[in-house]
C-alpha cells in the first residue's frame, strides 16, 4: 500500500477519498485554489498545496502544478476523484512519466472509451449490445439523414465527444433533421472542439441503468451490480438507487455479463461504470438494453453501490493501484437491501435549476437515520462556507440504506426533512417532492419522468401562518430558541427588557407581511399577522417550526421546504454605522442588477444607488447619507458577501 497519496480534487469527493486513505493508514495531500484556501478537504488532509487561482483552468485542471505538488510532497500516487482530470489520458501519461501512480485505469483504456463512436464500434466487436445506429466516420448531411431514416424516427443525434448531455438532439421527424444536426454540431464544437456526431435510435421510455465494474492488473474483472439513474433532469442525475427497481434476474445476468465483457475488452483496471440505456416500455426485458458509454472513473453515485455491497470502492481503487489483486471474487460480492442517493444542490429548481451561490449561514444534516436504516452524508462544506460560482454547486449527497425500497424511500424523505440549509437557494424541496411522486415511489421511473412532472415537482407550497409567525418571532431576534425546552418561554427575558409589542416587516418573495409580536401578561407571545393571515397565539402552537436567523433574513424549515424571509436585522444598524465611514458593502452575495449613479455624483440620503439581486429578491441599496460617490460597482457584476458596492469620497461627505 502507498505511504502517501495526493488527491487532485476538491469538495465532497476529496473528503471522501481522504477518509478511506486515513482508515488505511495512508497519508494525504490536498491541493487547493484561492477560493478553497479554508475548505474542508484542506483541513482534513495531512498536508495541502496551493495550486492557483479560483477558476478551474488555473488550478484543478493544471495537471503540471498538481504533479509538481505530488513530487514536492513525496506522494507516490494521485487520486483524481471525478470530473476535472479524472478522464484525461494525457494527464495519466504525464503522471506516469513523472514516475507516479495514477489511481485509475491506463491511458489506453481511457482513450478507448473517450469517444462515443469509437467506443461503440469497439463494444460491438466485443459482443456487447449497442443502441442501433450509425457510429461511422463519414459525416455528410445527406448520409447522416439517410442513416436516420434507416434507423427509424425518433432518433437521437449525439456529439461523439459529448458529455453532460451537450450536443445532443432528439429528432422526431425527417423535416427537422438538418436543423437539429446543425444545432448539435454548433454545441459540440463550442463545448468539445469536435463537431462529429453519431445518430442512434431514440429509445422509448428509456431507463438509465448502469453497472459498476472493477478490474485489476492481473486480468480479473468483476461487477458490483447495477444502479438506476433514470431520475434525471436535462440529462443530469438527481436521485440514484441500487438495485434498479423492477430488475429481473434475467436482465441483471445479461447486463452484468455484458459489463464485465466490456471491461475485459479494454483490459480495464480500477473502478469503472458501464452505462446502459434500457427500453422499459414493456417492463425490463433481457434483450432490451444497450451500451451507452463507459465512465472510466469513480462515479458521483458510487456510494449507493457501497451501501448495498458493503464494499469500499475507494479502498479497492487504492489496493488495485498499489498492485494488489481484487479483494473479492465475483461469488463473494453480495447484494443486500436498497440504497438511495439524493444530490443536494445550491440551485433554483423553479427557475430552470439555475445554479445558485451564497454563504451557507446555517447548515445542519441529520445525524442519525430513520429507524431500521443507515445514513451517510457526503459533503465538502461546513456551516459558514460559501458556494462560489467557480465550481459545481453541489452541497452534499444524502445516502440512505434500508432493507427494502419503501423503507429506503421513507428514510430518504426523513433525511431531507431534517436537513436545514439557509443562505442559498437549495433543491431540498424538489428532491422531497420527487421522493413523494407516485410514479417514482412505485419504481415506475424513466428519464422523462421529471420533465413530465416538472411543474408539480418544483412548486413550492406557501409558508403556513405558523411559519410566518415563527419568522416574525425570529426576526425580533428573540427567535433563536436556545436551550430552553419551550421556545416561547425563552423569549421572556428579551420581552421584559426590550418590548411589549413590536411591529415587524417581513418580505416573502413579492409579498410584504406585517406582523405584530406582543408579549402577554403570562409571559407568552402573540403574533398577529396582517390579513389574509391569521393571528397566531403563541401558546396555541405545539411545536415551533425550526428557524435560522442569518444576516437580513430568517429561514423557516417546514417539511423539506426552507422558506426564506427578508427581515430587518438589528445588526443592520451596525452596518449603517459602518457605511457612514465611507463605503457600502454587499450584505450577501448577489448580482448588481442596475446602477443608478456614477462616480462624481452628489447624492442625498435615501437616494437609490443600485439594485442588488440576491436570494431571488431585489434589494435597493440607498445612500446612507448625503455625499459624493467616489466609486460604484459595475452593472452585471457578481459580488460576494462584504464586497464594497459604493465608496464615498472623504471630503464629499455631508
Ligand atoms: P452524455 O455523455 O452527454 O451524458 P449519454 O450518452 O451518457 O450522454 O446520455 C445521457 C442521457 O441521455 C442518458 O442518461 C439518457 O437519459 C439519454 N439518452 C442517451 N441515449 C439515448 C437514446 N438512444 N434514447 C433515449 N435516450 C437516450
Amino acid at each position: 500500500m502507498f505511504g502517501k497519496i495526493l488527491i487532485a480534487n476538491r469538495g465532497e469527493i476529496a473528503c471522501r477519498v481522504i477518509r478511506t486513505a486515513r482508515r488505511l493508514g495512508v497519508r494525504t495531500v490536498a491541493v487547493y485554489s484561492d477560493a478553497d484556501a479554508r475548505a474542508l478537504h484542506v483541513e482534513m488532509a495531512d498536508e495541502a498545496v496551493h495550486i492557483g487561482a479560483s477558476p478551474v483552468g488555473e488550478s484543478y485542471l493544471r495537471g503540471d502544478r498538481i504533479i509538481a505538488a505530488a513530487l514536492a510532497t513525496g506522494a507516490e500516487a494521485i487520486h483524481p476523484g471525478y470530473g476535472f482530470l479524472s478522464e484525461n489520458p494525457d494527464f495519466v501519461d504525464q503522471v506516469t512519466a513523472a514516475s507516479l501512480v495514477f489511481i485509475g485505469p491506463s491511458a489506453a483504456s481511457i482513450r478507448a472509451m473517450g469517444l462515443k463512436d469509437a467506443a461503440k464500434r469497439l463494444m460491438e466487436q466485443a459482443g456487447v449490445p449497442v443502441v442501433p445506429g450509425y457510429h461511422g466516420v463519414a459525416q455528410e448531411i445527406v448520409l447522416l439523414a439517410s442513416k436516420a431514416r434507416e434507423i427509424g424516427y425518433p432518433v437521437l443525434i449525439k456529439a461523439r465527444a459529448g458529455g453532460g448531455g451537450k450536443g445532443m438532439r432528439r429528432v422526431d421527424h425527417p423535416d427537422d433533421f438538418s436543423e437539429a444536426l446543425s444545432g448539435a454540431r454548433r454545441e459540440a464544437k463550442a463545448a468539445f472542439g469536435d463537431d462529429r456526431v453519431l445518430v442512434e435510435k431514440y429509445v422509448d421510455k428509456p431507463r438509465h441503468i448502469e453497472c459498476q465494474v472493477f478490474g485489476d492488473n492481473f486480468g480479473n474483472a468483476v461487477h458490483l451490480y447495477e444502479r438506476d439513474c433514470s431520475a434525471q433532469r436535462r440529462h443530469q442525475k438527481v436521485i440514484e438507487e441500487a438495485p434498479a427497481p423492477g430488475m429481473t434476474p434475467e436482465l441483471r445476468e445479461a447486463m452484468t455479463e455484458a459489463a464485465v465483457k466490456a471491461a475485459k475488452a479494454i483490459d480495464y483496471s480500477g473502478a469503472g461504470t458501464i452505462e446502459f440505456i434500457v427500453d422499459a416500455s414493456e417492463g425490463l426485458k433481457a434483450d432490451r438494453f444497450w451500451f451507452m458509454e463507459m465512465n472510466t472513473r469513480l462515479q458521483v453515485e458510487h456510494p449507493v453501490t457501497e451501501m448495498v455491497t458493503g464494499v469500499d470502492l475507494v479502498e479497492w481503487q487504492l489496493r488495485v493501484a498499489a498492485g494488489e489483486k481484487l479483494p473479492k471474487t465475483q461469488d463473494e460480492i453480495k447484494l443486500a437491501g436498497h440504497a438511495f442517493e439524493a444530490r443536494l444542490y445550491a440551485e433554483d429548481a423553479a427557475k430552470g435549476f439555475l445554479p445558485a451561490t451564497g454563504t451557507l449561514h446555517h447548515l445542519k444534516f441529520p445525524d442519525a437515520a430513520a429507524e431500521g436504516a443507515a445514513i451517510r452524508i457526503e459533503t465538502g462544506v461546513r456551516s459558514g462556507d460559501m458556494i462560489s460560482p467557480f465550481y459545481d454547486p453541489m452541497i452534499a449527497k444524502l445516502v440512505v440504506h434500508a432493507m427494502g425500497r419503501n423503507a429506503g424511500l421513507a428514510a430518504l424523505r426523513e433525511a431531507l426533512v431534517r436537513t436545514e440549509i439557509a443562505g442559498s437557494t437549495v433543491n431540498t424541496a424538489f428532491l422531497a417532492a420527487l421522493v413523494a411522486d407516485a410514479d417514482f415511489a412505485a419504481g415506475d421511473v424513466d428519464t422523462g419522468l421529471i420533465g413530465r412532472h416538472q411543474d408539480a415537482l418544483v412548486a413550492i407550497p406557501a409558508p403556513s401562518d405558523e411559519a410566518i409567525a415563527a419568522a416574525a418571532l425570529a426576526a425580533t431576534d428573540a427567535g433563536a430558541p436556545g436551550p430552553a425546552a419551550d421556545p416561547w418561554s425563552s423569549l421572556v427575558g428579551y420581552a421584559h427588557f426590550h418590548m411589549l409589542a413590536r411591529r415587524i416587516r417581513l418580505r416573502y418573495g413579492e409579498e410584504d407581511i406585517l406582523a405584530r409580536v406582543s408579549a402577554r401578561p403570562d409571559g407568552r407571545f402573540q403574533v398577529a399577522l396582517e390579513a389574509p393571515h391569521d393571528a397566531i397565539n403563541a401558546h396555541d402552537l405545539r411545536t415551533l417550526p425550526r428557524t435560522a436567523r442569518w444576516p437580513g433574513h430568517v429561514t423557516v424549515f417546514e417539511g423539506a421546504v426552507g422558506h426564506t424571509f427578508a427581515a430587518p436585522d438589528p445588526l443592520a444598524k451596525a452596518d449603517e454605522a459602518a457605511a457612514a465611514t465611507g463605503s457600502l458593502r454587499a450584505p450577501m452575495p448577489g448580482l448588481v442588477k442596475l446602477v443608478r449613479a456614477t462616480a462624481g455624483d452628489a447624492v442625498i440620503k435615501g437616494q437609490p444607488l443600485l439594485i442588488l439581486e440576491a436570494m431571488k429578491m431585489e434589494h435597493t441599496i440607498a445612500a446612507p447619507h448625503d455625499g459624493v460617490v467616489a466609486e460604484i460597482a459595475a452593472e452585471g457584476a457578481q459580488v460576494s458577501d462584504g464586497t464594497v458596492l459604493v465608496r464615498f469620497s472623504e471630503d464629499g461627505q455631508g
